[in-house]
């Protein structure tokens, strides 16, 4: 967990390699049925491109689907996902059906103004998923793709007056969850500064000292 921009997304990734275990991310999720048109994308569209979250119902749906595939067996890794106590409570009871809990929870914490500006920085290349910072890691030429010279795009919600919301929406609905899991003995918090190198050499350590 982490605010929006704080690199959930790249460090669940690197874990996910690291571990073997596939990475969950319901904004990955939604963002792809946005793209292919289902009822779901179309519904949960609304809710994302204002910054909001999408209803709990929808979202606890997708996890609870994707957690009985054959491939979380052995663990996974949630990115983006509990954003709210109703959501980190349903969560509790689905894995409690199969006798599983969460181990940790990784919160990456980022100051706000950074997060403005890796945020509304951040560019994507639909055609590789390579991602690139206009301030601190540009494209080579333009905003074309390094790798594969495809056109960049920018998330419909890295607008500038949708991450301020999405940040007040952290601040309010996803903050608490610091305290749910720091009383569940569960919190580890990283410094979400610097290189995503750093950051995952940090996580590394960390998770390496709670496991023992
Ligand atoms: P993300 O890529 O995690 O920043 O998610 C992008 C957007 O997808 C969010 O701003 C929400 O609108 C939606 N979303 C992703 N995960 C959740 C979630 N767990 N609960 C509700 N909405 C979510």
């Amino acid at each position: 967990m982490g605010p929006p921009g704080a690199g959930k997304g790249t460090q669940a990734r690197l874990i996910s390699r690291r571990l073997g275990i596939p990475q969950i991310s319901t904004g990955d999720i939604l963002r792809q049925s946005v793209q292919d048109g289902t009822a779901l994308g179309r519904k949960a569209h609304r809710y994302m491109e204002r910054g909001e979250l999408v209803p709990d119902e929808i979202v606890v749906r997708i996890v609870k689907e994707r957690l009985e595939r054959e491939d979380c067996r052995n663990g996974f890794i949630l990115d983006g996902f509990p954003r709210n106590m109703p959501q980190a409570e349903a969560l509790s009871r689905e894995l409690q059906k199969t006798s599983r809990d969460i181990d940790w929870s990784i919160n990456i914490s980022v100051p706000d103004e950074e997060i403005m500006k890796r945020l509304s920085g951040r560019r994507v290349c639909l055609q590789c998923g390579e991602t690139y910072n206009m301030y601190f890691s540009p494209p080579p030429r333009d905003e074309l793709c390094g790798k594969c010279s495809t056109p960049l795009m920018q998330r419909e919600d890295d607008k500038e007056e949708t991450i301020r919301k999405r940040l007040q929406v952290y601040h309010e609905g996803t903050e608490p969850l610091i305290d749910y899991y720091t009383l569940n003995g569960k919190l580890i918090t990283v410094d979400g500064s610097g290189a995503a190198e750093e950051i995952s050499e940090r996580i590394d350590k960390a998770l390496k000292d709670s496991f023992g």
